[in-house]
C-alpha cells in the first residue's frame, strides 16, 4: 500500500492575500509592500519591515485590525474544505501566530506551523523563528514518518519546501519565480491545483 499523503500549503498568496501588502495599502506606506517575492533573504526583509513600523509608530493591534478585515482569496475556503475532506492538510507559513489567527478563523482553523512575534506594550520589537527553514524541515519530517508530501507555494520562501516534497506546484507565482524554477509546474487556479494533487495522490 502506498504511503498516505500530506498536502503542505503556503498561506499568503495561496489561501490569503499577502498580509504586508494589505498593511501597506491600508497605511499607505509603500516601503511595506516588499515581500519574499522581492527580497529573498527573510531576515533582511523582516528587519526592513520592523524598522518602518517603528519609524511610523505602527503597533501590533493596527496590523491585526488590517488582517481582521482582509478577505481570503476567492474560493480559498471552499478549496481548502474540499482538500481537507480527502487529505491531511498542513499550512506551512513564515507568518506569525499573532497575525495568522484571524485568517485561521476564516479558514476553519486548519493546522498551521508558523513563527512568533516579540512584543512590548503592543510594539513589535522582534520576531522568533520557530525553526530556520521550517517549511523544508517539516516536509522532510513528514517524509521520515512515511507520508508522501505534495507541496504548493507561490514564492521564494517556498522553494526549499517544494524541492523537499515528493511532488510540488507553484500556485499563482510571479513570473520571476516561475522563470527561475521551471522544474515546478505552475498553476493559476484552485481547480488546476486540485487536479495536480489528485493526479499525485
Ligand atoms: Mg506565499
Amino acid at each position: 500500500m502506498p504511503n498516505p499523503c500530506i498536502i503542505a500549503l503556503d498561506l499568503e498568496g495561496v489561501l490569503s492575500p499577502e498580509i504586508w501588502i494589505s498593511v501597506a495599502e491600508r497605511t499607505k506606506i509603500d516601503a511595506l509592500r516588499l515581500t519574499t517575492r522581492d527580497i529573498s533573504n527573510y531576515d533582511e526583509l523582516m528587519l526592513h519591515r520592523l524598522k518602518i513600523l517603528d519609524e511610523q509608530g505602527i503597533k501590533l493591534p493596527d496590523i491585526q485590525n488590517v488582517i481582521e478585515n482582509m478577505p481570503l482569496l476567492e474560493g480559498a475556503k471552499e478549496f481548502l474544505n474540499e482538500l481537507r475532506s480527502i487529505y491531511q492538510v498542513i499550512i506551512l507559513s513564515d507568518t506569525f501566530a499573532e497575525f495568522a489567527n484571524p485568517i485561521m478563523k476564516k479558514l476553519g482553523y486548519p493546522t498551521l506551523f508558523c513563527h512568533n512575534l516579540e512584543t512590548k506594550d503592543d510594539k513589535i520589537t522582534g520576531y522568533k523563528l520557530r525553526q530556520k527553514n521550517q517549511k523544508q524541515h517539516a516536509v522532510e519530517a513528514f517524509k521520515s514518518l512515511k507520508f508522501s508530501v505534495f507541496a504548493a507555494g507561490d514564492s521564494y520562501n517556498d522553494i526549499e519546501m517544494l524541492k523537499a516534497a515528493d511532488k510540488a506546484c507553484l500556485f499563482c507565482a510571479p513570473d520571476t519565480v516561475k522563470k527561475e524554477f521551471p522544474q515546478f509546474r505552475a498553476v493559476e487556479t484552485y481547480k488546476d491545483l486540485m487536479s495536480e494533487i489528485l493526479k499525485f495522490a
